[in-house]
This record gives C-alpha cells, sequence and structure tokens, in this order.
C-alpha cells in the first residue's frame, strides 16, 4: 500500500492552513467565508486543479487532497467549505457566541430554538435564523442517509410555506453531517451548506449556473479563479454511496472517449493492487438512485456515472462545459475505513493525471 503523510481526520479547518504552512506550500487566499476562515488554493504552475470539501461531511476528500498538495505539483483548493471542516457543533458555537455543553440531539434542537431570531419547527425538523445564516437540524431516521435527509425535508417545507420560503431566500443554511457511523464524520463533526435560491434548496457544487448576482460572495471568488486559471484538467473529491470507489464524469455516452476509458482501466489496475475496491455497474444499480446513466454496459465494470443534460450546475461539469477541461468527480463510499477513503481518491486522482500526462 502507499503510505500518506496525511490518513486521519482533521479537527478544524486550521490544520489544513498549518499543514500547509509546516511543508511550506505557498498558497493563494480566495476569499473569506462567513467564519472568517480563508478558502485557500496552492500556489504552483499546473494546467492540472484538484478541488474537495464542497460538501463539508465529505471529509476523507479534504485529506487525501491535502496529501496531493504536500507534494505541491498541482493547483489544490483543499476545502471549497472550510465551515464545514469545522463541524455543526463550531457552527453553533460561532453563532450563539457561548458553549455546547451536550451532543445530545434534543438538546441542540432546544438549543436552536431558544436563541433564534426566528425559527420553523415541523416534528423534529427545525430550522433557526441567526442573522444572515441559519441553522437546520433533524435527527438521523436512517442513519447512512445524513444530511441528504434534513435537504429533503428542507425542502418539502419550503415547497409548503409561503412564509418560510421568503425568509430563508438568498440564505446559507448550515446544518450537520448526520452520519454516525462514518468515521471521520459523525453526527456533528462535520456540517453541511446548503442555500435556498429561488426557493430551491441548493448546495456548494450545484451553484455553478447560476447567475452572479444570486451567488454568494465566496463562491463567487471561487468560481473567478477557477475562470482565471483556466485549468485543462479538473479533479473534484466527493463522497458517497456505499464502501467503495465509483466516479462521475459530465459526459454523454458519445462523448465518453479513449481518454477517459483508459483512466479508468488504470484506476481499476491500481485500486486492486492497493488491496482497495471499485463499485461495480451491477452494485450501482443497486444502491443508488435509479434513472442513472453508466459509461459501461457491462455490470461487472466499474461504475462510472455520466451527468449530463438539464443543469450544468457542478463544478466537474462547469469545468467540462465552459472551460474545456478534462473533468472526473471521484466518488468514495462514506462506509469504507477513513484511510482507505483517502487513500482511494489519492490513487484515482495520481492515476488520472499520469494517465492524461499533464504537466507530470
Ligand atoms: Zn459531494
Amino acid at each position: 500500500m502507499v503510505n500518506l503523510l496525511l490518513e486521519e481526520p482533521l479537527k478544524s479547518y486550521d490544520q489544513v492552513v498549518e499543514i500547509l504552512e509546516k511543508y511550506n506550500i505557498p498558497y493563494t487566499k480566495l476569499a473569506k467565508d462567513w467564519q472568517g476562515n480563508f478558502i485557500i488554493a496552492t500556489k504552483v504552475k499546473s494546467d492540472v486543479l484538484i478541488t474537495a470539501g464542497a460538501h463539508g461531511d465529505e471529509h476523507a476528500g479534504v485529506v487525501s487532497s491535502i496529501n496531493l498538495a504536500i507534494e505541491g505539483k498541482h493547483i489544490v483548493i483543499p476545502a471549497r467549505d472550510p465551515a464545514g471542516v469545522n463541524g455543526f457543533i463550531y457552527a453553533l458555537k460561532f453563532l450563539l457566541d457561548k458553549e455546547v455543553k451536550s451532543k445530545d440531539y434534543a438538546y441542540i434542537i432546544d438549543l436552536i430554538k431558544r436563541n433564534a431570531d426566528w425559527y420553523h419547527q415541523s416534528n423534529e425538523f427545525i430550522v433557526g435564523i441567526f442573522g444572515n445564516i441559519a441553522l437546520c437540524a433533524m435527527p438521523p431516521i436512517d442513519p447512512w442517509k445524513g444530511e441528504d435527509l434534513i435537504n429533503e425535508v428542507l425542502q418539502r417545507e419550503l415547497d409548503k410555506d409561503e412564509r418560510l420560503r421568503e425568509k430563508l431566500e438568498g440564505m446559507r443554511i448550515i446544518m450537520p453531517a448526520n452520519l454516525p457511523y462514518s468515521e471521520g464524520v459523525d453526527l456533528f463533526d462535520r456540517a453541511f451548506t446548503s442555500f435556498v435560491i429561488n426557493g430551491r434548496v441548493e448546495n456548494y457544487n450545484s451553484l455553478f449556473d447560476i447567475p452572479d448576482e444570486k451567488i454568494p460572495y465566496d463562491f463567487k471568488k471561487l468560481k473567478e479563479f477557477i475562470n482565471k486559471i483556466s485549468p485543462k484538467a479538473v479533479f473534484d473529491l466527493h463522497e458517497g454511496f456505499g464502501d467503495k470507489f465509483y466516479a462521475f464524469v459530465p459526459v454523454s455516452k458519445e462523448e465518453f472517449n479513449r481518454d477517459y476509458d483508459e483512466i479508468f482501466r488504470k484506476i481499476k489496475a491500481e485500486l486492486l493492487r492497493n488491496g482497495l475496491k471499485y463499485l461495480t455497474v451491477k452494485e450501482a444499480l443497486n444502491e443508488l438512485p435509479k434513472e442513472r446513466v453508466y459509461a459501461y454496459n457491462d455490470e461487472r465494470e466499474i461504475a462510472v456515472i455520466l451527468h449530463f443534460g438539464k443543469r450544468c450546475r457542478s463544478l466537474s461539469c462547469y469545468a467540462y462545459k465552459e472551460l474545456g477541461a478534462f473533468s472526473i468527480t471521484f466518488e468514495t463510499g462514506l462506509k469504507a475505513r477513513f484511510k482507505e477513503r483517502v487513500m482511494m481518491s489519492y490513487i484515482a486522482t495520481k492515476t488520472a493525471i499520469s494517465s492524461l500526462n499533464l504537466n507530470s
């Protein structure tokens, strides 16, 4: 197995910056987020951009990208949403300006209720407004659905309540990861950021097709930076279903060319060589939401989901369509051990870069 410098979850976003400084990796500050953290990109001449942490609950991608940043070969944005690394309890403390004495769910819901400027509750679901930020929480009914379930309920509540829609429009909504059994993530250790735009729940990786006047300041700065560097290849590290590796590519079946095919053949071989597993199309058909189009028809092949068509809202799609970049979103299953997840996206990214032969 490859040995990585960093294989453990981080405690806070400060550590991300500290590690880069420790290894003398220069970086550019892109924007200050609502907690005062700087979103950063490493300063290096490269055609490759590696990003992680758009979804704050997908922490292994962040740790994986820091390993790649330390190597100093490519431009890395280790955490697109620093507040996600800091987690939900941190956000709560930050907004309430007081200690959070217990991690008991009922206590936290009560705390939001008692301290918010305004709140909306529906059974165990709560959303409370604190200035221009909202906190949203709901105990996990399914321990593996995480924030997905909170976002679903949030959308349902928005759909039926006009006043709630008015109150939350344009607002940043912070919620807990809600994955009690996922190593390095847990119930509250990471936070997920949503936005309400035109009454719809959006997230940090679904804003690329939204007009500039409606997107948050920090996101706009990140987008400007990506436009400026105009990378030839973009790899965005995410985490998702199951306990194995899979990927999204923003192209149609006709556009899925030899380069992509070759990369995935190499990634499969490298993962297996390191004792790691990839999700097959057959497994994906059973575990993932339906209506997905896969690059390979053979059910024993690696699950590479093609996302194209209606909205082009992710970084991966934007980089491909607007910047002409070669682009992949890597996914590691949140049910796997943390160390394995870090390794999976590290290996996939390195393999893809060397396969493309971009200034490596
Ligand atoms: Zn994600």
